[in-house]
């Protein structure tokens, strides 16, 4: 058992503990931690955002000890916390057909262009080898180049970053003196700091956050809405009120308030 590995040759994972996995945005369930956590993270992020709303229902499914589907041996990349399905709901294995072609592309070009072809995504399977999967994405290359993808994955988000320890702090740095909540009918709410949120969420999420130009700096009941539902889709408690824990949470999306 110890050395059991997935069909991609990353170690099966029988225990998943709060150190070897981790939970990512919308897939429910859990990842491997550290750099396919970055990787994967991307690459749902810029599905919800660009190709296909991930907030259909609760489809979008992560790690899972189990065989490779239709074998009897073998263990499925699922079971190394390597793989992903999305909208399961809407593409489920065995389907052709179910992205449009520009939908497809999309995804191809950020599975390339981004991601350097470290996922393999089931929609482009071998079909003499395997059925069509087209919720499926998975991990197809070994730990130093997913390293390096996710390195720059995390480099494009802060520039300065060469080494370990310097990655965190100039943001933890910044955020101080800027951790006053922000809520609708707050009387000391900063209208600069509400713009940057209202721009930041409309940038991130603009499937349902859509602000009439940008945002206008005031924190009304809208604001109020999207908020709540950043919060619902991050599994914090969905109370409209931006402080230190959402502060938090918004700036893993590059919403720094
Ligand atoms: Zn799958």
């Amino acid at each position: 058992m110890a050395s059991a590995i997935s069909q991609n040759g990353w170690p099966v994972i029988f225990t998943a503990t709060d150190k070897n996995t981790t939970k990512i945005p919308h897939i429910i369930g859990r990842v491997r931690a550290g750099d396919v956590a970055t990787i994967f993270t991307a690459l749902v992020e810029f599905i919800d955002r660009e190709v296909e709303s991930l907030e259909r229902g609760a489809d979008d499914w992560g790690g899972n000890v189990r065989p490779i589907r239709g074998k009897t041996t073998g263990y499925s990349n699922h079971a190394s916390y390597t793989a992903i399905d999305v909208n399961a709901l809407l593409h489920g294995r065995g389907r052709e057909g179910t992205w449009t072609p520009a939908q497809a592309a999309k995804i191809r070009g950020f599975l390339r262009n981004q991601l350097e072809n470290v996922v393999r995504w089931g929609e482009d399977y071998n079909r003499k080898l395997s059925i069509v999967d087209g919720m499926h994405f998975e991990i197809n290359a070994n730990a130093a180049a997913v390293a390096r993808v996710a390195a720059k994955l995390r480099g494009e988000k802060a520039p300065s970053t060469t080494g370990k320890t310097p990655t965190k702090k100039p943001a933890v740095t910044a955020a101080k003196g800027s951790t006053s909540l922000l809520y609708e009918g707050n009387p000391k709410n900063n209208a600069a700091r509400i713009k940057k949120l209202q721009a930041g969420l409309n940038r991130a999420f603009p499937a349902y956050s859509r602000f009439a130009g940008g945002g206008d700096g005031k924190f009304g009941p809208y604001t109020a809405k999207v908020v709540r539902e950043f919060q619902r889709r991050t599994g914090l408690k969905p109370d409209g009120v931006v402080g230190p824990t959402t502060i938090k949470a918004l700036r893993k999306h590059g919403i720094n308030v």
